[in-house]
């Protein structure tokens, strides 16, 4: 008398989990993988123009966070700071990778 109910039961409750875990795996995993990715982005966007990537170091405080036209454009300058610590830029480096 009692087994049918419980293996409805048993059904019913394994249809409620499912619609509980499948709406929201997929969204959380978008959000969290679109702000990893903005991140990412910020992070190799030249800290000057905040468009082209970073791919010269300052010397000597070794930060890369320039594009080539700013470093190009930071040492033509002349007596120009790194933008992240202010040390006096002495020179650039390109960074590969
Ligand atoms: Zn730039
Ligand atoms: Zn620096």
């Amino acid at each position: 008398m009692g087994a049918p109910v419980a293996a409805a039961a048993a059904a019913a409750w394994g249809t409620r989990v499912d619609e509980l875990i499948t709406p929201f795996s997929p969204s959380l995993a978008r959000t969290t993988a679109a702000a990893a990715e903005d991140a990412a982005d910020a992070m190799k966007s030249c800290c000057v123009c905040l468009d082209a990537p970073r791919e010269f170091a300052f010397l000597p405080c070794g930060h890369r966070c320039v594009c080539h036209g700013c470093a190009s454009a930071t040492v033509a300058a002349g007596g120009a700071t790194c933008p992240v610590c202010r040390a006096p830029v002495q020179g650039t480096l390109r960074i590969y990778g």
